[in-house]
């Protein structure tokens, strides 16, 4: 009895971004399959952690095998599977609250110009997504991107009326994301406490939105860009620069953190 729920805890927990990071410009992850297969064999639990929607990532999630537990829309939802059923958790006021709220700001809100305004065909020209690939996109649960036309001070002025509400907008790739007051790191503190709790967490990732992440793991996997700059974090300890961009990167650098951690004194 006691050898069953000791081994339930698995011996350590990884979560990983998705773009630039375990999927290269082409969303493969096959360089990355030898390594994924190591943590599968060690009973080591990968939690996907993206800016992307649940819908964008069914798929993918099937292509990885099982159902990987998910960080979606930057922290502002968690998804793990709970007896074979998917679980989910969103916070904030959700994305029907969330169009509410920007209704309801009134001018000060104007310059912003979300998805849900945008369209599916121009959100599709803007991302070069196809029809189904922009459906999954538009597919928002918790948070919603889109076009800021204002200068400096409309965003400041956004950004101090959203406040209030709960809410922040932050700058993703080309778009800003109107989302509740979450980050990926606090989808990594809830699903490390209820996957893996007491045990080591790695985090991997190549942005800006995965830096807290980054910085507040156990061990750190920096993913470099392909012209091979890549991101600055203040943390020098148990800190990875993996030897090439995306999934080849990846399949290098798990298994040397994976053995570091296995070598952690008790
Ligand atoms: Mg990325």
């Amino acid at each position: 009895m006691t050898e069953t729920l000791a081994s339930a805890v698995p011996p350590l927990i990884v979560f990983s971004d998705l773009d630039g990071t375990l999927l290269d410009e082409q969303y493969d992850f096959s360089p990355a399959k030898p390594a994924l297969r190591l943590l599968e064999d060690r009973g080591i639990p990968l939690v996907l952690a993206t800016s992307k929607t649940r819908a964008e990532l069914a798929t993918l999630r099937a292509a990885l095998g099982g159902a990987p537990s998910l960080i979606f829309e930057n922290g502002a939802g968690l998804a793990l599977p709970r007896n074979g059923e998917p679980a989910v958790q969103i916070f904030g006021p959700g994305y029907a609250g969330i169009l509410e709220r920007l209704a309801a700001l009134g001018s000060v809100a104007a310059p912003f110009e979300g998805f849900a305004a945008l369209g599916a065909e121009r959100v599709a020209a803007l991302t070069g997504l196809d029809g189904p690939a922009t459906a999954q996109a538009m597919a928002r649960e918790a948070s919603e991107p889109g076009l800021f036309h204002g200068d400096a001070t409309a965003l400041e002025a956004f950004r101090a009326a959203l406040a209030p509400e709960g809410l922040r907008a932050v700058h993703g790739g080309r778009f800003l994301h109107v989302m509740p007051q979450r980050d990926k790191v606090d989808g990594m503190r809830t699903l490390a406490e209820r996957l893996a709790p007491g045990r080591p967490t790695v985090a991997l990732g190549d942005g800006e939105n995965d830096r807290a992440m980054l910085e507040a793991a156990d061990f750190a996997v920096v993913l470099p860009r392909p012209d091979g700059t890549h991101l600055a974090l203040e943390r020098t300890e148990r800190l990875t620069l993996a030897p090439a961009p995306g999934p080849k990167g990846w399949a290098q650098a798990v298994p040397a953190v994976v053995q570091a951690c296995f070598s952690l004194p008790n």
